[in-house]
């Protein structure tokens, strides 16, 4: 029972993973989201064995069966990450209610994260909607399915993590980052609250600098030829951040045990 309960939720993850692809794709193109899908390179209308989650692309070896041009990685990761978050949802054993708020709150952050890798902005309306998810964990306690009343530090959480992206904002006229990663820093204060909030955004902070300084030296044997980074070179911080908050929420860990690594 445990297990093809667990089976459906991973299925259940993949296709909401497989429509969430769809919402990066066609969001601010103009096109609908209810649309049949075609083919990017021959157009060619994709029918039902095309649109399996990650087995269509298994089965395919990641090629149009019309075309037989590639199709985007894209595809498969955010499929199988989506159900294998469901996955782990269900096996942290979080509460139903927390559970269903939780997949709803990560499938919006999937969007995000895609979105921001692929155009390097977060668009307003993605990053509104999760503020205002985030919101509702100031009021109610999803632990017991009560309303509660926020402390005062959990409601100063959100702008108190906007704070810097904002100073940064300003001081450098918008040239240095747009104010998307702080709308971000917003909801994920008021999800984590001020401890769980700033330790996610000092562990995005941190993996996206040794991630930025490794590709910058690195990036001699890694792109031949190829495009160069520079110290300019835009990096998006949404996965980062993030990965901050995946870690923070399903590790447990928070700002403690993020210090007691430096007292030895
Ligand atoms: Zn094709």
């Amino acid at each position: 029972m445990y297990i093809a309960l667990g089976i459906f939720l991973f299925c259940l993850g993949a296709c909401i993973g497989s429509f969430l692809n769809v919402v990066v794709l066609r969001y601010n193109t103009g096109r609908s989201l209810s649309g049949r899908s075609g083919c990017f390179s021959c157009g060619h209308t994709l029918g039902f064995f095309d649109l399996v989650p990650v087995l269509s692309f298994l089965f395919s070896s990641g090629r149009c069966r019309y075309c037989n041009s590639s199709i985007s990685l894209q595809y498969p990761l955010v499929e199988s990450a989506v159900g294998v978050l469901f996955l782990v949802l269900y096996l942290k054993g979080f509460p139903f209610l927390l559970g269903i708020y939780l997949a709803v709150i990560f499938s919006l952050l999937t969007v995000i994260l895609v979105y921001d890798i692929r155009h390097k902005i977060i668009p307003d309306p993605f990053v509104y909607a999760f503020i205002a998810l985030s919101a509702l964990s100031l009021g109610i306690d999803f632990d017991t399915v009560t309303v509660s009343t926020p402390t005062l530090w959990h409601a100063l959480a959100g702008p108190v993590l906007f704070m810097p992206f904002f100073i940064l904002w300003f001081v450098s006229k918008g040239t240095w980052l747009g104010l998307g990663d702080g709308k971000l820093a917003w909801g994920v204060g008021w999800l984590l609250g001020l401890s769980g909030g700033t330790t996610a955004l000092l562990i995005g902070v941190w993996i996206g600098a040794v991630l930025s300084i490794a590709l910058l030296l690195g990036q001699s044997w890694l792109f031949r030829g190829g495009k160069r980074l520079t110290m300019k070179s835009e990096m998006p911080f949404a996965p980062f951040m993030i990965l901050g908050l995946v870690l923070v929420l399903f590790l447990d860990i928070n700002f403690y045990s993020l210090l007691s690594i430096f007292s030895f």
